[in-house]
């Protein structure tokens, strides 16, 4: 692989209203080493911000209004903009903070402006740390969820690899925290009626997209001939393992 998108969801990075710092670290540590000794270029989208906000303000509740999530994500952006930045630059790697909205992936002058910007960024060799701009999405422009917009950056860069990173396996037949005999999809070629009806919203508490926003995802991955693989997060061997080839998860082949 080339050039590479890594999504990694609130459901990966918050334990107990916090951002895991040990999570960030790790996955930090494993870019770095595939950029020495494969030159993959990486661009990250995370989750985070607003939990982030919610820790540093001192409120736990669940339901916001996106008024006051808006303002989580901005007080929360930098924070954690500097948790990035710190471990990049442990491994002597430069990042940069790109925040997105709907209207920039839509508006075609704008789209080109983004990608370019982007290369750019990694002609300079730096990691684009990549989040919606919440604080002017306003819930009818929103992109709404990291699984899309993660999609629309790597076809836009055109990435040859996305790697989702959930709180699960990969894509089941039926979601698995309703159903025991659910089984793990390992390729699709094809996202059917049925998958997309199996597959349920956000399950965790502080997830949002839910296997339904992944399986979008991978529409535009498909449409733009990028491969994209659903992993688990909790252990980000996953993700060298994907990087060194290995075949687990869910694999969406264009
Ligand atoms: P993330 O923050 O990683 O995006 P989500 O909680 O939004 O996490 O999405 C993953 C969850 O989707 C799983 O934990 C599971 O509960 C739920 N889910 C619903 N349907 C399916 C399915 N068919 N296969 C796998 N997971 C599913």
């Amino acid at each position: 692989y080339k050039r590479v998108v890594i999504k990694i969801g609130s459901s990966n990075l918050v334990r107990d209203g916090k951002v895991d710092d040990e999570k960030i670290k790790n996955l930090i540590k494993i870019i770095s080493k595939f950029k020495k000794k494969d030159n993959i270029e990486f661009i990250i989208v995370s989750s985070g911000a607003v939990a982030v906000g919610k820790e540093k303000v001192g409120i736990s509740s669940l339901k916001l209004n996106i008024r006051q999530k808006q303002a989580m994500a901005a007080i929360g952006q930098p924070y954690l903009m500097r948790k990035y930045k710190e471990n990049l630059e442990n491994n002597n790697i430069l990042g940069a903070q790109v925040l997105l909205t709907s209207d920039d992936l839509h508006n075609r002058t704008r789209l080109i402006n983004a990608r370019d910007t982007l290369l750019e960024i990694l002609h300079y060799n730096a990691v684009p740390i990549i989040n919606e701009n919440d604080t002017v999405s306003t819930e009818e422009i929103k992109i709404g969820d990291n699984d899309n917009l993660s999609a629309r950056v790597a076809a836009i860069v055109d990435a040859e690899l996305l790697i989702i990173l959930s709180d699960i396996d990969g894509l089941y037949n039926k979601n698995p925290k309703n159903h025991n005999d659910a089984v793990l999809i390992k390729e699709v070629f094809d996202i059917t009626k049925d998958m997309k009806k199996n597959a349920g919203g956000a399950g965790s508490k502080v997830g949002t997209g839910g296997m339904i926003t992944k399986l979008e995802a991978a529409e535009v991955c498909m449409k733009f001939n990028v491969e994209m693989v659903i992993i688990n997060g909790n252990s980000l061997d996953n993700i060298v393992d994907i990087l060194n080839g290995k075949q687990i998860g869910t694999k969406f082949s264009p």
